[in-house]
């Protein structure tokens, strides 16, 4: 038995002076099995170390919607194109659509999010969704593509969570739920099926504690949240959610 961390930037320049002491920290916590989610060259060269490494570690990569620019031309998916078929990764992420934080390259957005949707359908591989204040438009454009995968860091309401979830996705809880007022995310993971949940920390960012570097072995705290939460002893939400995270990767269309 393992935990799993399902969202972590484990190659983020922030961990480049104790990445080795972070992942032994991760590993002695029995947190065994992570998704490493690549989204720069430097992140994608030390994710795919880590993934070739450690056999629980699954390799992500996926043009970030805070990372498009106005200008960019549709060379940016060629060459991630490239990089798909060049490196293999188990998924293709993060991706989605991010209108709080870049409103003005929504257009842009959209176009390389539907693209990445349409490689990860002809490679069969799963996706895992950044959404931020973009529900409808993700939604109408997730409904599009045959593909699955995880909604990650769920800050949505519990009718959303619930439509995600019958088109096939799974949906990840990050360090929001230990806000003790945290009123919202408790409710939507009360009404989440228990094999449609998925645990993350998105380390080395959203720590619970201000100026903090968030890490993976920071993820048995939010274990421990949704299993009061839940009502469910601990051993038993570890068991489930990494059979929901193998089921990510297993569950060929
Ligand atoms: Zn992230």
């Amino acid at each position: 038995m393992s935990y799993i961390d399902a969202h972590c930037h484990l190659g983020s320049r922030q961990f480049d002076d104790d990445r080795n002491e972070m992942i032994n920290r991760m590993l002695k916590k029995r947190v065994l099995k992570a998704i490493v989610i690549c989204c720069s060259k430097h992140d994608l060269e030390e994710g795919i170390l880590l993934t070739n490494q450690y056999s629980g570690f699954k390799l992500a990569c996926g043009i970030h919607p805070q990372s498009i620019d106005p200008d960019d031309t549709p060379e940016r998916f060629e060459r991630f194109r490239q990089i798909v078929d060049e490196y293999k990764p188990d998924m293709i992420g993060e991706i989605g659509l991010d209108y709080y934080s870049h409103p003005h390259t929504k257009e842009k957005q959209k176009e390389f999010f539907m693209q990445q949707l349409q490689l990860a359908a002809e490679y069969d591989l799963p996706v895992d969704i950044h959404c931020r204040k973009a529900s409808a438009d993700t939604l109408e454009i997730l409904k599009k593509y045959p593909v699955r995968g995880i909604i990650h860091s769920y800050s949505g309401s519990v009718e959303m969570a619930a439509i995600y979830t019958k088109l096939g996705y799974s949906i990840s809880f990050g360090a929001s739920v230990l806000f003790p007022n945290a009123k919202r995310p408790a409710e939507v993971i009360r009404s989440i099926p228990l094999d449609r949940l998925l645990i993350e920390t998105d380390a080395p960012y959203q720590s619970p504690v201000k100026d903090h570097r968030h890490e993976p072995e920071d993820v048995i705290n939010i274990y421990k949240a949704i299993s009061q939460i839940k009502s469910i002893p601990m051993e038993e939400l570890e068991t489930l959610v990494e059979n929901n995270f193998d089921c990510v990767f297993n569950h060929k269309q």
